[in-house]
């Protein structure tokens, strides 16, 4: 056996080999990055056994909490039969039987399952298939080869979902690469574009969206769209009605509906589907994240059976959808999906969620009263605070304060794990974590907002992201087992 490497060696080791997504390595090389080693219910714990809240569902993946046995046992004995075996050309029976669980609880008219391991990838299936769709289904439609799609969109890092998406930090340098699609702006309402306020205003952001589908469904080949809420543009709800228009829009002008769930699906917003709230189904919809618990990388692109159908015919009309990854419908992921859905079952997840949904929105109410939060924004178990410089002319932070960043120090210092968008702190907590973990963590958010504000105020504030750090949760040590 050779020795665990300790905290200091594996600082050495992360520093000199590993690249961190959305992270300059100029900055961390110079940091101690926390090394999460293990994880209990709502807590993650570093390899120096220190714990912490897991206030992002480990980036918005986790539902129902770390090391649940349900979903252990799922993956060993998954193990013990099989890890991998292909899909194409072959099947097998954890890929067969989600299939149908998921048929059964998505959207209703949603027949078809492809899978793939991530969110980008069930978003570039899903754009594959509009177009192959529209031509072959279709043809007489014309070249519908073109999507719509939101400003501030997430849809993923890869190409395709890149060209969807509009968040121009991470976009704006590939747009070399990128196809070219028509945008609308969102119902961001805290900033509406139109300077109205939600419901007087009728929801006339709407209006330009119906004129851009008036003009160019003839090319449109869908509408891509996180229904309820554009989770990484900093957590902008839609309306109520919302989303329900824009289906509306898309059937009357012929152009498919794409649903990103890949944040929303699996109880985030409180139904096990966003599109749920507004009885909307889209013709596609990508599903990821919460697929599996938040254990390990699956995906999946709903689709109807008319367009699955334009998909059908003889060998030689290579009609074939020409897709697939070598992972595609992985036996130990999809054994661990089947088993997240019998916890939904067996464990009344959202049933149990409602009450702690009110909750939340109700410890969140008094820190609207902080003299630099702008805006609270909840769906669910999505949260967005919106920290803003000036609360009476909304002037945002500069990049450049990165005031998220330190109050999400902050709060890693007072033992909760957040990860911001810019000036926007996220709380997206375990759909499990408990009436009490729940307090704890926006006691600790509102802590570390009210620090960091009146040290950025008095000017001596210095982010307290270098160093070792140390949680004050010594006394919770117990779930290390
Ligand atoms: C996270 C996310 C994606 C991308 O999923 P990955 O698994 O990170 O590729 C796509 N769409 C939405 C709405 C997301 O939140």
């Amino acid at each position: 056996m050779t020795r665990k490497p300790s905290t200091r060696q594996l600082i050495d080791w992360d520093h000199r080999y590993l690249w961190h997504p959305f992270t300059q390595m100029q900055e961390w090389e110079q940091e101690e990055p926390l090394i999460i080693e293990r994880g209990k219910g709502s807590y993650l714990i570093d390899t120096e056994g220190n714990k912490y809240l897991d206030g992002t569902s480990s980036i918005w993946v986790n539902l129902h909490g770390h090391r649940h046995p349900v979903l252990d046992r799922a993956i060993k004995k998954q193990l013990d039969n099989i890890a991998h075996s292909t899909l194409l050309g072959l099947s097998n029976p954890p890929a067969i039987e989600l299939a149908r669980e998921l048929i059964r609880i998505a959207p209703k008219g949603l027949a078809r399952v492809f899978y793939s391991d991530n969110g980008s990838t069930a978003v570039e299936i899903a754009l594959k298939m509009a177009v192959q769709y529209w031509q072959q289904r279709r043809p007489e439609a014309g070249p519908k080869n073109t999507f719509l799609h939101l400003k501030l969109a997430y849809h993923g890092d890869t190409i395709g979902a890149v060209s969807v998406g509009n968040i121009d930090l991470f976009h704006s340098r590939f747009k070399p690469l990128l196809f070219s699609t028509l945008e609308a702006e969102p119902p961001y309402c805290y900033r509406c574009p139109l300077n109205l306020t939600y419901p007087t205003c009728r929801m006339a952001c709407i209006d330009p969206i119906e004129e851009i589908l008036k003009r160019h469904h003839r090319e449109l080949a869908g509408f891509i769209i996180e229904p309820l809420m554009q989770a990484a543009a900093g957590m902008i709800p839609q309306p109520g009605g919302y989303l329900s228009r824009i289906r509306e829009l898309c059937t009357k002008y012929d152009v498919l509906l794409i649903a990103d769930e890949v944040a929303t699906g699996f109880g985030r917003t409180g139904s096990m589907f966003a599109c749920e709230h507004e009885e909307v189904t889209p013709d596609l919809m990508a599903i990821s994240k919460g697929l599996t618990g938040g254990y390990m990388p699956l995906a999946v692109t709903l689709t109807t059976d008319e367009i699955y159908r334009g998909f059908l015919g003889a060998y030689v009309e290579f009609k074939t959808f020409f897709h697939g990854h070598s992972f595609t419908g992985n036996p130990l992921g999809c054994s661990v999906a089947l088993a997240n859905l019998e916890i939904f079952k067996s464990e009344k997840t959202l049933v149990r969620l409602q009450p702690k949904i009110k909750m939340m929105a109700r410890l969140l109410e008094p820190l609207r009263q902080l003299p630099h939060v702008g805006d609270i924004r909840q769906s669910g178990f999505m949260v967005g605070i919106e920290l803003v410089e000036d609360k009476q002319t909304k002037n945002p932070y500069p990049l450049e304060e990165r005031v998220g960043h330190k109050v999400a120090m902050e709060a890693r210092r007072r033992g909760l794990l957040l990860r911001p968008i810019g000036s926007v702190m996220i709380l997206l907590p375990p759909l499990s974590a408990s009436p009490s973990e729940l307090r704890r963590m926006i006691e600790i958010l509102r802590a570390s907002i009210e620090t960091v504000m009146q040290l950025s105020v008095s000017n001596q504030y210095s982010s307290p992201s270098t160093g070792p750090v140390a949680p004050l949760m010594s006394e919770n040590k117990d779930v290390r087992d």
